[in-house]
């Protein structure tokens, strides 16, 4: 007796092989067979005309204190999401800053410190405690650790600050972190040279860990910080996750494919991979030092003037007769959302047969980027099914084997015997996000039931309350695909 059967759906199971009707059984967490006639079941479920999917895989989020705030995780599981990667960009909820308020942009995880924890295995209890819904994989964030250490963020670290750097690193990989992500974008990392994000990639290999990287430069100077990023994580022999590859600025329009170039041209050296998510503009932190090439920028949160939220920054700026520089400066600490790609260089990352796909959703601004509520139905509803840009086979293994694979995560993203069972059912004709810049907070349909580890977590667009999700770590997946090996 099964604890759990799906029927009569077409099975697309993260391979990149074509769909094909089979019926999938689930026992104690796992997937135990995929065919037919398999025989009885304590739960049924009818998938007539539906996609039986892998969960997805989100390889980029902030979802760091999301179980903390709603362990449901809405957000995530309303869009197939099963497993969410966080700790990125270089921010991490923990090691807390030293500063009673965190430096911006780790503002994008909580506005007090006191809310960040003070180191991982502190972090992971709280987590674990909390009882999320979906699978949680940590990385350690560059700023974090700066912030943690260092009293004067605009400078190299000294030797004594990047040992104690490094200790903290070592303290998080061993509580289960799997690796580190830099941003070198961002004002608390900007004055790290390569040595010093080098000698914390050392330490990453050591643990077999990997690295995550918000590039220096997503705009002008993108080529030359993609490279600075190659050549770092070359030297500490590190894999590489290159997030939310853009071409964010009037200079770099058209260069997706010299960047994807770039990309292929470095495999042939190291292990590189990148994410995307599918919309023409991005969100982070409000920088009144970064508002050129912009067509446009809206606030997604503003501490001063939480109601300036949704707001166009130059209607605030015409308001305050002021510049929308010195407006910026006004509303900070804030975040924005800024028109500043073109659409042809967005469909060109993510037509590429191994662009992965990240949501990067903010789940603590007051009006998000709709990619927070609406990545994976955007790219399988208008992207596939609309456009036909991709196949769904391409793009399904996109959101779980391949991510599954990049992140060391052994028995996850396929629909296959022996896999834990993360499960998305979703109709392929009725996918659609339904968040929008306007009204970003709308759950995406199509969305049938989603499945964590065997239990059911969201039905009818409504979620169980059963929350099975666990902290997922590269160690746990190496040493039990080692003893899962059979001895030849
Ligand atoms: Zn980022």
């Amino acid at each position: 007796m099964h604890d759990l059967v799906v029927r009569g759906g077409l099975v697309v199971d993260g391979s990149g092989s074509a769909a094909r009707a089979a019926d999938v059984a689930v026992r104690a967490g796992r997937i135990v067979a995929v065919g037919a006639a398999l025989g009885s079941a304590r739960q049924e479920i009818v998938a007539d005309g539906l996609i039986v999917a892998p969960g997805f895989i989100d390889v980029h989020t902030h979802d760091d204190r999301l179980p903390l705030v709603d362990p449901a995780m809405a957000a995530k599981a309303s869009q197939g999401v099963t497993t969410v990667i966080a700790g990125n960009c270089g921010i991490s909820a923990a090691p807390a800053p030293r500063q009673a308020s965190p430096p911006p942009p780790l503002t994008l995880l909580a506005s007090k410190s006191a809310e960040l924890f003070r180191d991982f295995a502190r972090f992971r209890a709280a987590l674990e405690a909390a009882r999320p819904s979906l699978n949680m994989v940590l990385f350690a964030g560059h700023s974090a650790l700066r912030a943690a250490v260092m009293d004067d963020l605009s400078r190299p670290a000294n030797r004594r600050e990047l040992d104690a750097m490094q200790a903290m690193l070592r303290e998080a990989m061993d509580a289960g972190a799997s690796g580190l992500s830099t941003g070198l974008y961002y004002p608390p990392s900007q004055a790290a040279p390569p040595s010093e994000v080098e000698a914390l990639l050392d330490l990453v290999a050591e643990h077999g860990g990997l690295q995550t990287t918000h590039l220096r430069d997503e705009g002008d100077g993108l080529i030359e910080a993609l490279d600075e990023a190659l050549d770092s994580a070359h030297a500490a022999g590190v894999p590489l996750v290159i997030s939310h590859l853009k071409c964010a600025s009037p200079r770099v329009w058209g260069l997706a494919r010299t960047a994807l170039q770039h990309i292929e041209a470095a495999r042939g050296r190291q292990s590189v991979d990148f994410d995307v998510y599918p919309y023409d503009a991005s969100s982070t932190m409000l920088r009144p030092d970064r508002l050129r090439g912009a067509r446009r920028i809206v606030v997604s949160w503003s501490e001063p003037y939480p109601d300036k939220a949704g707001h166009d920054l130059a209607v605030i700026a015409d308001g305050w007769c002021c510049s929308p520089g010195e407006a910026a400066e006004r509303l900070s600490p804030a975040g924005g959302i800024y028109y500043k790609m073109q659409e042809r260089d967005v469909r060109t990352i993510l037509a590429h047969p191994s662009a992965m796909i990240g949501s990067d959703g903010l789940p603590h601004d007051r009006h998000p980027h709709p990619r927070l509520w609406g990545t994976f139905p955007r790219v399988l509803g208008h992207y596939v099914r609309d456009l036909k840009l991709i196949s769904l086979e391409s793009v399904v293994h996109r959101m779980t084997a391949l991510p599954a694979r990049v992140f060391g995560l052994a028995d996850r993203g396929r629909i296959a015997e022996g896999m834990a069972a993360d499960i998305t059912i979703f109709n392929p004709d009725l996918i659609v996000d339904r968040a929008s810049f306007d009204e970003p907070l709308r759950p995406a349909s199509g969305i049938e039931r989603v499945i964590v580890n065997g239990l059911v977590i969201r039905e009818g667009g409504h979620a169980t309350g059963v929350r099975p999700g666990r902290i997922l770590t590269r160690h746990d997946m190496r040493s039990r695909a080692s003893q899962a090996e059979p001895a030849s």
